[in-house]
């Protein structure tokens, strides 16, 4: 029995959806085609976005991503609930421990394409550009000076409240940081 591309992409999905992780000699064993088939098939899904290809394998293609990440800029290990993530031009996604990095990193490189993060109260994924921060509050759990990312400016503005630090939008936390980087590079 052979089943058409559509079939098999629509087979790859579903399992992913139950599984999260397949690896390519399973999917060549279930679909009964050659592993030079199913890399084309996932090559097409991951183009469109619907999974990514990871080595051996496919996963959904979520931001809860399970393998533990470095952050490329300070090379600690990412926290998921403060991460930052970046996705550049060529669909290459990096992803910074925390919004300090995450902003320093931004700021850096001209072929990001969108930034996201994680906002810490709630813990939902957000916009970069539409992010308030806290630089500096007594809070912190990452990289200094701290900088915590809020949704909205009166979630900010009450974290502040209670723990301090100063509350900027994207464009201000960006060149803030920039600068107390520079400073601190040049000692
Ligand atoms: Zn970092
Ligand atoms: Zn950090």
């Amino acid at each position: 029995m052979t089943i058409t591309p559509a079939e098999r992409h629509e087979k790859i999905l579903d399992w992913l959806k139950n599984e999260n992780l397949i690896r390519i000699d399973e999917l060549t064993r279930r679909l009964n085609v050659s592993a030079m088939t199913v890399h084309r098939d996932l090559t097409s899904l991951a183009q469109q976005g619907l999974l990514e290809k990871v080595h051996g394998g496919a996963q959904l293609p979520d931001l809860h991503s399970v393998t533990v990440e470095v952050c490329p800029l300070c090379h600690m290990p990412v926290q998921k609930r403060l991460q930052f993530i970046l996705t550049t031009k060529t669909n290459e996604r990096l992803r910074a421990c925390c919004a300090h990095c995450g902003l320093l990193l931004l700021a850096q490189r001209d072929d990001i394409e969108t930034a996201l993060l994680r906002e810490f109260i709630y813990g939902r994924i957000i916009n970069t550009l539409h992010a308030y921060f806290v630089s500096g509050s007594r809070i912190s759990l990452c990289c200094e000076p701290s900088v915590l990312a809020f949704s909205g400016q009166k979630d900010a503005v009450d974290f502040q409240r209670g723990f301090g630090g100063q509350v900027m939008d994207f464009q201000e936390a960006s060149t803030h940081l920039s600068d107390a980087h520079s400073v601190h590079r040049s000692h």
